[in-house]
């Protein structure tokens, strides 16, 4: 919706890609710049592809890595100690088929290889302006380069290899304005689950998020990509933040960039909101109000500060989430005891989350009887940790530091805790069994999971040495 002709960032983006428009019968048409592919949703539209004799329309714009099956430890012989034989079947097929299509894949030997929402970034591919698809929920975190970036499914993801296309309704647009000061000790995760402790996990249903304000005007490309990443979870289609100085100097120099960089700068300014375009729906909050923030139940919108009493059910769903997570209304949540903490996923396996991690782990030790473990998002980013020495702190501590990939996000690869563990996470959802059967997932920040694993139950980092 626009008032006049100011446009949003996402009316603009879409109109750019429209192939044929939205009709009241039909979706419309959109072109995808940026195909990203892994190995868990590929091999059966590989498949589609091979019964129906098609070939990728644009293996120029499709990007293959290996994550969500992937070992995050290495065999003394250097062999990788696969969770099944399937898992490593998922993996050899994505390698098999992209070489037969001629698509540009970071398998075992490159040091791009990560987490698909990782190093997509990481090498530049993900640009401002762009349509961009994987089938992941997750790849709305693409949004925090002014890109419309969503998840598909695996039908769609046979749809854009054979025509580089997807039908889509238009979605609406609603603004999420941060504003103020944030108070010390609030990191980006903590913004996005107060947004979505909020507006509720549907409160973002048939939207396309902004998030707007001098909250992330101020944000790193990091702790966007943390915030996007998390659109999902609040039922959006994609979230964005309009491209700035902040974007252009992360893209700069990276693999993909354009070659006329400043050119593209210029056209990539164009596109965000224009002074006096309106969104169907604006939420403002302030900034000064959001603290640490952890969850209690079993969707990323059961959310509450650290320092605050577990609520009561306001339903039967509710009461179910509590049981299950063994949690008790009226209780303190700071000061449940914990099993194992979790530092990775696509949300928060970053350098810089590395570094809040590493800066609470310093001169501290993980508590007995904690298992943590820490997995970078991706090959550059562990060796750029293990220049900084951040490993070595990490290890000191007690905690394992791992091969990059997704990990214990969704344990496809093996790495779970056992029944009835209590989990610190600094991934996405918390859903019931996500991390294990009859796992209990509790979604924090890096900081706070820190925190945790040196003290062993739910601690708010700000009362922990080097983050105070
Ligand atoms: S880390 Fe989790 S959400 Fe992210 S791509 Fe992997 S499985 Fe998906």
């Amino acid at each position: 919706m626009t008032s006049h002709n100011s446009q949003t960032l996402f009316d603009k983006v879409w109109a750019r890609h429209v192939v044929v428009a939205e009709t009241a019968t039909n979706p419309a048409t959109l072109y995808i710049d940026l195909h990203l592919i892994h190995e868990v949703t590929s091999p059966q539209a590989f498949t589609e592809l091979k019964t129906r004799g098609l070939k990728v329309r644009r293996p120029d714009r499709t990007l293959a890595t290996i994550d969500h099956s992937t070992p995050t430890r290495i065999n003394a012989d250097g062999s990788r100690p696969y969770v099944t034989p399937q898992a490593e079947t998922q993996v050899e097929t994505l390698l098999a088929n992209t070489k037969i299509h001629g698509i540009e894949t970071h398998g075992w030997d490159s040091e791009h290889r990560g987490i698909v929402h990782v190093m997509g970034p990481e090498l530049g591919a993900t640009q401002p302006g762009m349509t961009i698809v994987c089938g992941d929920s997750h790849t709305s975190t693409h949004g925090a380069f002014g890109a419309i970036a969503f998840g598909i499914g695996t039908t769609q993801v046979g749809h854009v290899l054979a025509n580089q296309c997807l039908l889509m309704p238009k979605p609406k647009t609603m603004a999420i304005n941060v504003n103020g000061e944030l108070p010390r000790g609030v990191t980006p995760k903590d913004v996005i689950l107060h947004i979505i402790a909020e507006i509720g996990v549907g409160g973002g249903t048939g939207y396309a998020l902004e998030y707007r304000g001098n909250v992330f005007e101020e944000m790193s490309m990091e702790g966007r990509m943390t915030v996007c990443n998390m659109s999902i979870e609040a039922g959006a289609r994609c979230g964005m933040v309009g491209p700035d100085q902040t974007t252009f100097n992360y893209i700069r120099g990276r693999k993909f960039a354009p070659e006329k960089f400043e050119g593209a700068c210029e056209d990539w300014l164009s596109l965000r909101t224009d002074v006096g375009a309106t969104f169907d729906k604006v939420v403002d909050i302030r900034a000064q109000d959001i603290k640490p923030m952890v969850t209690y139940g079993t969707h990323p919108g059961m959310g509450i500060s650290i320092d605050s009493l577990i609520p009561a059910a306001q339903s039967d769903a509710d009461q179910g989430a509590l049981d299950y997570m063994q949690m008790t209304a009226g209780e303190e949540i700071a000061g449940t005891r914990v099993d194992k903490v979790f530092i990775g996923s696509c949300t928060n396996s970053r350098l810089e989350d590395l570094r809040a991690a590493a800066s609470i782990f310093r001169d501290n030790k993980v508590a007995d009887g904690v298992t943590t473990i820490i997995v970078p998002g991706s090959v550059i980013t562990k060796y750029q940790a293990e220049e900084e020495g951040l490993h070595q702190i990490f290890i000191d501590a007690g905690a394992e530091w791992r091969e990059a990939g997704c990990s214990m996000c969704l344990g496809m690869n093996g790495d779970i805790g056992a029944p009835g563990d209590l989990v610190v996470s600094t991934s996405n959802r918390n859903f019931m069994g996500r991390q294990g059967p009859g796992v209990r997932t509790v979604l924090a920040s890096p900081e706070t999971a820190a925190a945790t694993a040196i003290t062993g139950v739910i601690t708010d980092p700000r009362t922990i040495g080097a983050a105070a």
